[in-house]
C-alpha cells in the first residue's frame, strides 16, 4: 500500500477530500504485459477445471461448459488434447441421439440464410439446434468464407439454438476431428439436430458426408451447363437438393430447375440406399417451403432407421473416421520423425535431380523410419 499513489491532479494539501489512488504497475513493455498476461489467464481458466466438472456441466445443460470444452477441443495444446479425449470418452453414451445434418452450397446460394429460416423452425417447434461448420478456406489461408459475415443473427439470439464457428487452426484433418468431436459434445448437451455447414468448393464436402446422416444441396436457379460439370460429383452425394430463392420473378424458374435436377437425377447413384434423391424449391428469405424440407428429412430418417441402413452409415463412418485418424497420425509421425527430417532434403534433391527414382527414395525413407523405431 506504501507504493501506492495519489494522483497528480488532486490537491496534496488535502489529503482526505480524494478517494482515488494510484496503483504501482508491473514493468514490462505494453505488448510484453499483454501478451503474458493473456495467455496466463487462458492456461489457468482451460487447466483449472477438471473433466469430471466440465462433462457434469455439459451434461446439465451449461452453456459456458460446453463452449470450454469446445475449446479444449478445438486446442492445438498435447496436454488439451489428452484433457480433451478424456473428456469425450465420458460423455460417449451420452451421444448419438441427434440428427445430423450437412447443408452444402456455392457461396452465395442461401446457406446461412437457410439456416437461420430452418433454424428457427425447428427451434419453434421446441428442438434444440446446434449449427457447426466445416471451413476449408479457414485451414488453407486463414481467412474464412463462411465467418466473415454476420450470419444468423436471429438464431444466434434463439436460446434453444447454439452457433459454432469453423475451428480455424490446423489441417482440414485435424478440422475434421474438431468437427465431429464438437458434434459429439452438442449432442451429449442435448441438441436434437446438428446442422453442419460447408462451402461447396471441394474436399469439405465429402468430409462433412461422412459425419451427417442427411446432407443436403442448397443450389441456384439456371442450373444449365453447371449440372454438367463438377456439380454431378457433389449431386450424388446429396439426399435432396435444395434450389433456394423460389420467390417473385425467380420462382418460374427455380421450378423448371428444380424439373431439370430431377430429370438429372433420375440417372444418377443415389447417396443412400433405398433413399431417391430428390430436388425441391424453397425460398429461405420468405421462410417458404422449409417446413416441406423437414417432412422430408423425417421421412428420410424412419424409411432409412426401417431399413437399417441409417445405423449401418453410422457404424461405417465411425470405422472410415478410425481409418482417417490412423492415416494422419501415421502421417504426422513420419514427417515429424527426427531422422525422416534430417534426411528428406537431401533426398529431395537427388529427386529433383534426376538421380533418383522416386519410388527408391521413397524405399529409403521408410527403410530409414523403420529403423528409427527400433
Ligand atoms: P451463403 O453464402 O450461401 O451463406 O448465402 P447467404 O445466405 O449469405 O445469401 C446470399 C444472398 O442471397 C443474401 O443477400 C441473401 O439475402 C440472399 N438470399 C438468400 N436466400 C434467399 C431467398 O430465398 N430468396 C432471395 N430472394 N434471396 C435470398
Amino acid at each position: 500500500m506504501s507504493e501506492d499513489k495519489r494522483p497528480e491532479w488532486t490537491n496534496q494539501d488535502e489529503p482526505d477530500k480524494f478517494s482515488t489512488y494510484i496503483r504501482k504497475g508491473v514493468e514490462t513493455t505494453p505488448q510484453e504485459g499483454l501478451v503474458k498476461n493473456r495467455t496466463f489467464r487462458k492456461k489457468k481458466v482451460a487447466d483449472e477445471i477438471t473433466c469430471e466438472q466440465l462433462a457434469e456441466g455439459i451434461l446439465n445443460g451449461d452453456r459456458t461448459m460446453l463452449a470450454r470444452s469446445i475449446t479444449l477441443i478445438e486446442s492445438n495444446a498435447e496436454h488439451h488434447f489428452q484433457k480433451a479425449q478424456t473428456l469425450l470418452q465420458q460423455l460417449l453414451p451420452n451421444t448419438g441421439k441427434a440428427i445430423r445434418i450437412g447443408i452444402t452450397g456455392v457461396p452465395g446460394a442461401g446457406k446461412s440464410t437457410f439456416i437461420e429460416a430452418f433454424g428457427m423452425f425447428l427451434c419453434n417447434l421446441g428442438l434444440k439446434v446446434a449449427v457447426l461448420a466445416v471451413d476449408p478456406s479457414s485451414s488453407r489461408s486463414g481467412g474464412s468464407i463462411l465467418g466473415d459475415k454476420t450470419r444468423m443473427e436471429q438464431l444466434s439470439r434463439n436460446p434453444r439454438a447454439f452457433i459454432r464457428p469453423s475451428p480455424s487452426a490446423g489441417k482440414l484433418g485435424g478440422v475434421h476431428r474438431k468437427t465431429r468431436e464438437t458434434m459429439l459434445l452438442c449432442e451429449a448437451f442435448g441438441f436434437d439436430v446438428i446442422l453442419i455447414e460447408t462451402v461447396g468448393v471441394g474436399q469439405s464436402e465429402v468430409i462433412v458426408r461422412d459425419m451427417v446422416d442427411f446432407f443436403m444441396l442448397i443450389v441456384l436457379t439456371g442450373a444449365g451447363d453447371e449440372l454438367q460439370g463438377m456439380k454431378k460429383g457433389i449431386m450424388e452425394l446429396a439426399d435432396a437438393i435444395v434450389v433456394n430463392k423460389a420467390d417473385g420473378e425467380n420462382k418460374t424458374s427455380a421450378l423448371k430447375t428444380k424439373k431439370e435436377y430431377n430429370q438429372i437425377l433420375h440417372f444418377l447413384q443415389p447417396a443412400t440406399k433405398g433413399w431417391e434423391t430428390k430436388a425441391y424449391t424453397c425460398s429461405a428469405l420468405m421462410e417458404e417451403g422449409v417446413k416441406e424440407i423437414w417432412d422430408v428429412i423425417n421421412d428420410f430418417q424412419s424409411t432409412t432407421e426401417q431399413s437399417g441402413v441409417f445405423a449401418d452409415r453410422r457404424r461405417l463412418q465411425t470405422i472410415e473416421w478410425m481409418k482417417s485418424m490412423i492415416i494422419d497420425q501415421l502421417q504426422n509421425s513420419f514427417f515429424h520423425n527426427p531422422a525422416i527430417r534430417e534426411m528428406l532434403p537431401m533426398v529431395e534433391n537427388q529427386v529433383i535431380s534426376g538421380n533418383k527414382t522416386v519410388t527408391s527414395a521413397v524405399e529409403e525413407l521408410f527403410e530409414q523410419f523403420y529403423k528409427s523405431l527400433t
